[in-house]
């Protein structure tokens, strides 16, 4: 069975006393649910020292190459050294902002995969993509892309995150939802085998709050959710983590 998983993306939010946040989910999560938070880079070390056990601490993206002359950059063995279990790859954020293709995070991918760090691989379509109607063509050439060949059940997440719905409190509907996570399923077991791609999570991103988290947790192959804005106060994130417990 996959372990549900509720994952908050703080995005270049946060600060020392923030990481009281991260505190304050040790009296909502039980275990049953894995809880990872995902601050800034200059915070995962603190972060990693401050969570409670049942939360685990990633970070937001990594370079591809190990170590040398990248100024800003953050290589994925430094994220492991700090105590970072995770890393958020391809946002859409990273994909606009820094014109990070999908060759880009695939190689993000491997790195991360070498240092030992599961990577949440995010794709999504925009609005007119959707529109045009070619919304499962580009999530296909996404996970074709972005995704290295050498997925297991542990070291991949994937989340779906239609780019018009981050941060906009628009959501699609549940069968929208539903049809973009059944398609990755059957992507995910046709290119890795029933055994990997039946164990791979898949999330759902975008606008995701306590009011509309039991709605979108009841949807085929929807295995929990990247969380942005409501990741950043315990109490919403909370409640997004009960729905899912
Ligand atoms: C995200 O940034 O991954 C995200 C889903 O943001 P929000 O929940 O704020 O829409």
């Amino acid at each position: 069975m996959r372990k549900k998983l509720a994952a908050g993306n703080w995005k270049m939010n946060g600060s020392l006393a923030a990481l009281d946040e991260i505190k304050a989910l040790a009296s909502v999560t039980d275990g049953s649910v894995e809880v990872l938070i995902c601050p800034p880079a200059p915070l995962v070390h603190a972060a990693c020292a401050a969570a409670p056990e049942t939360v685990a601490i990633g970070g937001q993206d990594c370079h591809a190459k190990d170590s040398g002359a990248h100024t800003g950059d953050t290589a994925a063995a430094m994220l492991a050294d700090v105590g970072a279990s995770h890393v958020i790859l391809g946002h859409s954020e990273r994909r606009e902002d820094h014109d990070e293709h999908d060759e880009d995070v695939r190689a993000k991918c491997n790195a991360a995969w070498d240092a030992g760090l599961t990577a949440i691989v995010c794709v999504g379509e925009s609005l007119s993509q959707r529109e045009a109607q070619n919304t499962l063509d580009i999530i296909g050439g996404q996970l074709a892309g972005s995704v290295p060949d050498g997925a297991t059940g542990h070291n991949l997440v994937i989340a779906y995150e239609p780019i018009w719905a981050i941060g906009t409190g628009k959501v699609p509907t549940t069968d929208q939802i539903g049809e973009v996570h059944d398609f990755i399923r059957a992507r995910l077991e046709r290119r890795f085998g029933a055994g990997v791609g039946r164990s791979t999570r898949i999330l759902y991103g975008g606008s995701v709050k306590p009011s509309n988290a039991n709605e979108i947790f009841a949807v085929s192959n929807v295995d929990g959710a990247l969380v942005g804005g409501a990741s950043l106060k315990a109490s919403d994130f909370g409640a997004i983590i009960s729905a899912l417990q």
